[in-house]
């Protein structure tokens, strides 16, 4: 290819007491001491208005962290307004132009604003050190670099020509402004849906989830200092619903990159068929929604992989991540083994603020989350089907903890085995070890979503067994690993079924969604 070459952005370790850890600790003591008044970028400028809306912090959500400026529908007006009218430059510059501003926005960010974006997300979002970092940092730079390389590859993809004729295929952005709802547990997602839609040559109104304010604001800064023109991608923090009725009934609407719940992109789905025939093109719709992640064990599995991968993939990031392991299918025959080296592991298990690196978990996101993970928490403390094994305690009084929780179950159709809570909850279903095929229909069938699963197995037969089983029950698949953790440029992102549109997450497959191609013929 013709841009620099795309490698994975090295993990940096953190190693207690490393320079490494200090700077990132102390960046996170120094912002967390400081007030901030975030405004909205619109037009390449910042706004400020009336309502000043408290910024909460998941692990002590009395901390006066300062505000942020919220708007209202003129705000989205003018976010669009903004928009259309950076489209004709935008869109006219050389692909080699846009390519330089998001490889230099990679390189500010692997350097001079790691320490600020992996803090701001531990801050505002809860993350640990870890979890910050495989985010913020290394996934947010992994989606920059492999999607300027992905967009260069489809450009260079021609069609072929015959005597006498050249044929062409040019890959122009789609015509009108672009809509991306980013979510608050993946940073590097907030970044990546406006970000590539403006790499593909488009102009964007950005709504980012109002619990990712703190660190959205840091990626603008970014952007702006790599040097992305006014009005590409605008920034606003408005109404979630009424934002949406504006944007999706506007003529010049023309895509839709989406992640967060099911339901909210359902409802966005039907506006924007009610308002079809306004467009003056057929949007293109992409979403990443919910998942109920599984992790389907055989018997001739190893015990302690699987408790490992339970334990990292279910609570992990407080289990706020779509890919989470929230299901597990255990055969009876390793199920005690596994019991124990899980509880073994949870006992090892820190639970606090991102201050101290030493702390695996978190608070949850926000109040309604911690209500959520409680009530089902309590539900199955009082049902006949299930037992709280692990954990179970919740306390909100300085921050929104809730400890992880193993719950087990009598009845595949549980509850808590079905839908999806976006919390540190997994349910276990122990299956008789001659049920394996049963079992893995039940995994097939439970759950209306398709993301995320894994099967873990020695026998070969038995892997390919579930592989066929399993063929339309996940859209990213792994055999003897945990479900969480895709990395860019190696397992392209995404699901099928209640889990979404499966234009995989940084690849060249979701970038052919941002562009209108247009077929050139010449004659000679
Ligand atoms: N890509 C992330 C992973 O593989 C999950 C993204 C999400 O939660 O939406 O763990």
């Amino acid at each position: 290819s013709q841009v620099p070459y795309a490698v994975n952005e090295p993990v940096r370790s953190y190693e207690p007491g490393s320079d490494d850890v200090k700077s990132l600790i102390s960046t996170y003591k120094k912002m967390w001491k400081k007030k901030v008044e975030i405004p909205m970028y619109i037009g390449g400028k910042e706004v400020k208005t009336k309502t000043k809306t408290p910024i909460q912090s998941p692990q002590d959500h009395q901390h006066d962290l300062g505000f942020y400026y919220a708007g209202d529908m003129s705000h989205v007006d003018a976010a669009i307004d903004a928009a259309l009218a950076a489209k004709k430059q935008w869109a006219a510059l050389g692909w080699e132009q846009r390519a330089s501003i998001f490889l230099k926005a990679a390189d500010l960010l692997a350097g001079p604003y790691r320490d600020r974006l992996n803090a701001a997300t531990m801050i505002g979002q809860g993350k640990n050190v870890m979890q910050a970092e495989i985010d913020a940092a290394c996934e947010f730079i992994d989606f920059l670099r492999f999607n300027v390389e992905f967009m260069t590859e489809l450009y260079a993809d021609q069609p072929i020509s015959a005597d006498g004729i050249w044929n062409r295929a040019e890959y122009r952005p789609l015509e009108g402004f672009c809509f991306a709802v980013t979510p608050f547990n993946f940073t590097a997602i907030a970044g990546n849906l406006p970000s590539c839609m403006a790499m593909m040559g488009n102009v964007v109104v950005w709504k980012p989830s109002h619990s990712q304010v703190y660190s959205a604001q840091v990626i603008m800064e970014i952007f702006k200092e790599a040097g992305l023109p006014d009005g590409v991608i605008n920034l606003i923090y408005t109404p979630g619903a009424e934002t949406a009725k504006k944007v999706l009934s506007h003529p010049d609407f023309t895509g839709l990159h989406f992640t967060g719940s099911t339901s909210v992109f359902q409802g966005m789905w039907k506006m924007i068929g009610d308002h079809i025939h306004k467009y003056k093109t057929y949007p293109r719709i992409v979403g990443e929604t919910g998942g109920k992640d599984f992790v389907m064990v055989h018997p001739s599995a190893d015990a302690a992989e699987v408790a490992t991968a339970l334990v990292r993939g279910a609570f992990e990031y407080q289990g706020q991540k779509c890919s989470a392991a929230s299901r597990a299918y255990i055969p009876k025959s390793l199920w005690k083994e596994v019991q124990k080296i899980m509880g073994d592991q949870l006992k090892s298990i820190k639970m606090g603020s991102p201050e101290d690196p030493s702390n695996f978990v978190n608070a949850v996101i926000h109040q309604q989350s911690f209500d959520k993970c409680k009530s089902y928490i309590e539900a199955a403390k009082k049902s006949k089907e299930a037992k709280v094994l692990f954990g179970g305690k919740c306390d909100d009084q300085k921050g929104w903890f809730v400890e992880p929780t193993v719950i087990e179950t009598s009845n595949p159709q549980y509850s808590s085995m079905c839908e999806e809570i976006f919390g540190p909850i997994l349910t276990v279903y122990v299956y008789e070890d001659k049920k394996w095929a049963e079992t893995l229909k039940l995994v097939d069938e439970t759950s209306p979503y398709s993301l995320t699963g894994s099967i873990f197995a020695k026998d070969r037969y038995a892997i390919d067994e579930a592989y066929h089983a399993l063929e339309n029950a996940a859209g990213n698949f792994y055999i003897n690993d945990k479900p969480t953790g895709a990395v860019v440029g190696q397992q392209p992102f995404g699901g099928a079924r209640a889990s979404g549109t499966n234009d995989k997450a940084g690849s060249k497959m979701n970038l052919l969604r941002w562009v209108s191609v247009r077929s050139i013929k010449e004659t000679f």
